[in-house]
């Protein structure tokens, strides 16, 4: 029942168990910070925490990183929610680091009561100069000895909104002389006048995330924290703070959160950290996507190029080949970029197997059969999936005027082009062999039309059905079709790293201009009919899924969710 390849995480966890270390439990959590929308590379982390709650009987909850208030917003809480169940994951419980800032302050006055915390007033550059270097030792702050009881007094009036913004902070008292320069008597709160999404004004000081992390693990009993490589360094600090504070030997400490209703059973978790993940030819940081939303570069969050989670879901991308995805990536300590093309083959084997055939033309040249009646007409039918039976059959409309796709014929045929070109022959699908006898043109010189016959012969039962020719193309009944806008979407960007901005050029150098297009094709009719976000094969076009906002029976819109195969692949 557990699929899921091990991992380095894995096999800790599994010997955590076998050990009986925390009574074998197993409690995760997944902690974005509601600052933007999730991307594909959260859902690593997503993947992570839910599976090994999952497949080892435990539990995870969502919990939102709320400690810096100023870039953080409501709407994202939401996305977040329904990026998270949309993934298919279920939380235990919700709960915001900010439900925990009465704890975080009950632990900060017994540090300061214990020696182990003090009241600084250096400035912000002070602090920066008397930090130190990676080669040279810090400097002990001028108000590192302050009594306890000043340091008491003090930090009661930061809280209580005395002093400025950026006049004081209050650190942890550690080792100024220590390798590690985060151990360098860090800052653990700081004074910030600004209204918080959940606590309104009622704090004047905020902690900072190393402090607050720990502590927020260690209050809904993780036991398993799982976080990206570059807090590798700071996990001396994260336990040193849950080693001073020993929230579990303390219930004093937490009794706004029980009184709050909320489940506690305290843990002393561990940290472990693995390498994020990475993908070419996109960005991932916030910041970038956040930019290219607000200069109109795309078309929101959920712009069906973003490689955001919402982005990908209006795509069409099945969340099922993301964690696919992410499960056949691995997890481990060596920082990589992987292919976009492996996300794009996850995507395409989950559809291959869940998506129903039907053909459409989106770039549409009328094609006429001149030996049949004008009003010809019949219905033909044609099974939904080619090797599932259980996707049933459906009724294909067929007449002596078809749509075929402009690039299934070439006036002047190049070698190795199998296709339709006047005098040849190529096979409807499903119908039989046709000839192209003559090439209509308008006055400009386009081709409009092909006049063509049809080898009755070769129609399927007739003794001449087996005839090879070598091409096959689709079409789609010019009299039934309906039609469609069709988004033809690629890559957003053109180069495989946009990051990289050694050459000048910065990722909004990069875009691709070709990466959205738009189209009227021809459907066969019962795609009006789709549900949203189904997801079809258009054969031999790619897999296209009917736009979760704007498709209608009366106006159907259709997003090429990927192309049958990789046109990028090197
Ligand atoms: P950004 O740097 O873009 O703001 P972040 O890492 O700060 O992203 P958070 O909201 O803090 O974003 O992340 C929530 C969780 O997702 C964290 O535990 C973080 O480590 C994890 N995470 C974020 N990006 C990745 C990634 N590319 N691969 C794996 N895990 C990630
Ligand atoms: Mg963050
Ligand atoms: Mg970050």
């Amino acid at each position: 029942e557990n699929s899921t390849p091990t991992n380095f995480i894995r096999q800790i966890v599994n010997a955590d168990r076998a050990s009986g270390k925390r009574d074998g439990k197993v409690h995760t959590r997944f902690p974005p910070e509601p600052n933007g929308y999730l991307h594909l590379g959260h859902a690593k982390s997503i993947c992570l925490n839910f599976g090994i709650a999952r497949d080892f009987a435990g539990t995870c909850n969502l919990r939102f990183d709320d400690t810096n208030p100023s870039r953080e917003d409501i709407e994202f809480v939401e996305a977040i929610r329904e990026d998270v169940h949309w993934l298919g994951f279920e939380w235990a419980e919700q709960r915001h680091a900010s439900d925990y800032f009465e704890v975080f302050y009950r632990c900060a006055l017994k540090l300061i009561a214990e020696g182990k915390a003090f009241v600084c007033d250096l400035s912000a550059d002070e602090v920066r100069a008397y930090r130190g270097t990676l080669t040279e030792p810090g400097r002990n702050s001028p108000f590192r000895d302050r009594s306890v009881a000043e340091n008491l007094d003090l930090f009661q009036r930061m809280r209580a909104g005395e002093f400025a913004d950026g006049t004081r902070t209050l650190r942890a008292k550690i080792d100024m002389a220590a390798g590690n320069i985060n151990l360098r008597d860090p800052a653990i709160y700081r004074i910030r006048k600004q209204s918080h999404q959940n606590t309104g004004d009622a704090w004047p000081i905020y902690p900072m995330y190393d402090y607050a992390h720990c502590i927020s693990d260690a209050i809904e009993g993780i036991t398993h924290s799982l976080c990206t490589l570059e807090f590798e360094d700071h996990r001396p600090l994260y336990d040193w703070c849950l080693d001073q504070i020993d929230l579990p030997a303390h219930p004093e400490l937490a009794e706004s959160v029980v009184a709050a209703g909320l489940r506690y059973a305290p843990s002393r978790p561990q940290q472990i950290e693995f390498a994020r993940g990475n993908l070419d030819f996109t960005v991932m940081s916030k910041r970038k996507l956040l930019a290219l939303v607000q200069d109109g570069l795309v078309d929101g969050w959920d712009d069906p190029r973003m490689p955001t989670l919402t982005g990908s879901r209006r795509r069409g991308f099945p969340p099922g080949a993301i964690r696919t995805f992410w499960e056949r990536a691995g997890v481990s300590k060596q920082n990589s970029v992987i292919e976009y093309g492996v996300l794009e083959n996850c995507v395409r084997d989950e559809l291959d197997a869940s998506a129903p055939r039907r053909m459409g033309v989106v770039n549409p040249l009328r094609l006429v059969l001149t030996n049949l009646a004008d009003d010809h007409a019949e219905t033909l039918d044609f099974p939904n999936h080619p090797k599932d039976e259980t996707f049933g059959r459906r009724s294909v409309r067929f007449s002596s005027q078809v749509w075929i796709e402009r690039d299934d014929f070439l006036e002047e045929p190049v070698k190795g082009f199998h296709r339709l070109v006047p005098g040849g022959e190529v096979r409807l699908r499903g119908i039989g062999i046709i000839r192209c006898n003559e090439v209509v043109k308008s006055e400009t010189g386009e081709v409009v039309e092909l006049r063509c016959t049809l080898d009755e012969q070769t129609r399927s039962g007739s003794p001449g059905a087996d005839r090879k020719v070598k091409g096959t193309i689709h079409w789609v009944d010019a009299r039934s079709a309906i039609g469609a806008e069709v988004r033809l979407y690629d890559r957003l960007f053109n180069v495989a790293d946009p990051d990289d901005d050694s050459d000048g050029k910065t990722y909004r150098d990069h875009l691709n201009p070709d990466s959205r297009r738009v189209v009227r094709a021809w459907l066969e009719a019962d795609l009006a009919e789709a549900a949203a976000e189904s997801t079809w094969q258009f054969e031999r076009l790619g897999y296209f899924v009917a736009d979760r906002h704007d498709h209608s029976t009366a106006q159907p819109v259709f997003n090429r969710v990927v192309t049958l195969r990789d046109t990028w692949a090197r």
